[in-house]
């Protein structure tokens, strides 16, 4: 099997949720698989491996699991964006819609610096808002954001496009047709 077949097989498919004509593509069976974990971290971290990063940024929730992992393993540092109201520190923030949604995400401010090399990290790409919302968040401090990877292409609803319209190119391991 490809590696694709692979881990798209280690990810659970729940019709229905969060409402109704979502399929929530959830991969806490993939975490939970130490090959497929493995698999997709290695999968990740390949294009960047011996080029310096200098961050790597991670999407409240599942993108923490999934960057802090890559960012080990690239030795770069990690960079939590968070929902509103969960940082400590100075933060700036960006009002954006999801899939299914309106919400707010905030990062420190000097978590990263001007011209840092900084690639994105999160579980999924559906219509990209949450992604998009996250690259001007970096750029507002002057990061070089070099690439925005996933595990999961939603590509029916075009938010790959939409990043690399901002000028990031995107990196996704499987995709899933439809919503
Ligand atoms: P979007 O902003 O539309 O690209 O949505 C991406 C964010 O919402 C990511 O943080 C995903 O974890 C989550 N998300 C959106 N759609 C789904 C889905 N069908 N299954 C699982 N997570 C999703």
């Amino acid at each position: 099997m490809s590696f694709q077949s692979d881990l798209r097989a280690s990810i659970r498919s729940i019709p229905d949720y969060p409402k109704p004509g979502i399929i929530f593509r959830d991969i806490t069976t993939l975490l939970g698989d130490a090959r497929a974990f493995r698999r997709a971290i290695d999968e990740l971290v390949q294009p960047w491996a011996g080029t310096k990063i200098d961050k790597v940024a991670g999407i409240e929730a599942r993108g923490f699991i999934l960057g802090g992992a890559v960012a080990h393993q690239l030795s770069a540092g990690f960079v939590p964006i968070r929902k509103k109201g969960k940082l400590p520190h100075t933060t700036v923030s960006v009002a954006y819609s999801l899939e299914y949604g309106v919400d707010e995400m905030e990062m420190h401010s000097d978590a990263v610096h001007e011209g840092e090399r900084v690639i994105l990290i999160d579980d999924l790409i559906a219509t990209g808002g949450t992604a998009a919302a996250a690259v001007q968040l970096l750029q507002q401090i002057g990061a070089d954001v070099v690439a925005a990877c996933f595990v999961i292409d939603l590509p029916d609803l075009g938010g790959a496009k939409k990043i690399e319209a901002l000028g990031v190119p995107v990196r996704t391991l499987v995709g899933f047709d439809g919503p």
